[in-house]
């Protein structure tokens, strides 16, 4: 093999290794693969109650797992291993861990009774103890990158749902995370307001950012996904180039749901 510039580049930054999950006798995730290399755009979709949000919680160690490995630029995420066996983390030691790993919700979550630059601003100043001016001026540069430098000091309240989510998703790179997962980031907007979420995210996937996003939206997978991974059951039935899967899906459970939501 010969070892060019995008080999090296383009290293594996999350590894999902057979990865299952159990709510009581329920099994969620059944075995999951799944490689998100350095800077790529993974997009995964799938029917409601697939599995696709746990399986993002379990990568931000929101959720345990119940067997499998899931490793974030090598280091295993939540527990540490010893004679082949998983033992927790330390609640510091996992709050650490989901430091660099940034989530955007389908609800936004911010403070209601912070300002938008207060709420950009609470974790790095709380968390990272940044100084306040350094935290202040990162936020807005990251307001004027969502485009919405004019309302730093407005309420939550006083914005719209995409307004809000795009503060949403700024407050979550305040943290700097070297990953980002997107659970359904616009499926509580009208569907005026979408667009304007979803630009935000292809700039951000065009600066380079490593992104899981779970999303009904065919057109940004198509466009902004390096990946496509359907999974139904808590499986991963297909994965692989969005355009090839979208025009010629070969598992017919892929196919039934691409005639849906297409
Ligand atoms: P998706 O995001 O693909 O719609 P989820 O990951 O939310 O799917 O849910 C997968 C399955 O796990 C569903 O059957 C759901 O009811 C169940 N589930 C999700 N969260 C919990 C929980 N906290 N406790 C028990 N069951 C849950
Ligand atoms: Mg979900």
């Amino acid at each position: 093999m010969t070892i060019t510039a995008d080999t090296i580049t383009k290293q594996a930054l999350v590894r999902i290794d057979g990865v299952h999950k159990y709510y009581g006798q329920h099994h969620v995730l059944r075995g999951i693969d799944m490689t998100v290399r350095q800077g790529e755009v993974s997009v995964l979709i799938g029917p409601s109650g697939s599995g696709k949000s746990t399986l993002l919680r379990c990568i931000n160690r929101l959720e345990t797992i119940n067997a499998g490995r899931i490793h974030v630029r090598d280091e295993l995420i939540g527990y540490r291993e010893s004679r082949g066996r998983l033992h927790d983390l330390t609640a510091k030691q996992i709050a650490a861990q989901r430091r660099e790993i940034g989530m955007v919700f389908q609800r936004f979550n911010l403070f209601a009774h912070r300002t938008v630059l207060q709420n950009i601003m609470e974790a790095p100043t709380q968390v990272k103890r940044q100084p306040r001016a350094h935290a202040r001026s990162r936020a807005l540069e990251l307001l004027d990158r969502v485009g919405l430098a004019k309302h730093a000091n407005h309420y939550p309240a006083q914005l719209s749902g995409g307004q809000q989510q795009r503060v949403a998703i700024a407050r979550a790179l305040a943290m700097e995370p070297e990953l980002m997962l997107f659970d359904e980031p616009t499926s509580a907007l009208d569907p005026e307001l979408v667009g304007e979420v979803l630009a935000v995210m292809k700039e951000l996937a065009e600066s380079g950012m490593t992104m899981i996003v779970v999303t009904h939206e065919i057109g940004f997978a198509r466009e902004v996904g390096d990946t496509l991974t359907f999974m139904d059951g808590g499986v991963v039935v297909e994965s692989g180039d969005p355009r090839t899967i979208i025009a010629n899906p070969q598992q017919a459970r892929t196919r039934e749901f691409l005639s849906k939501v297409l």
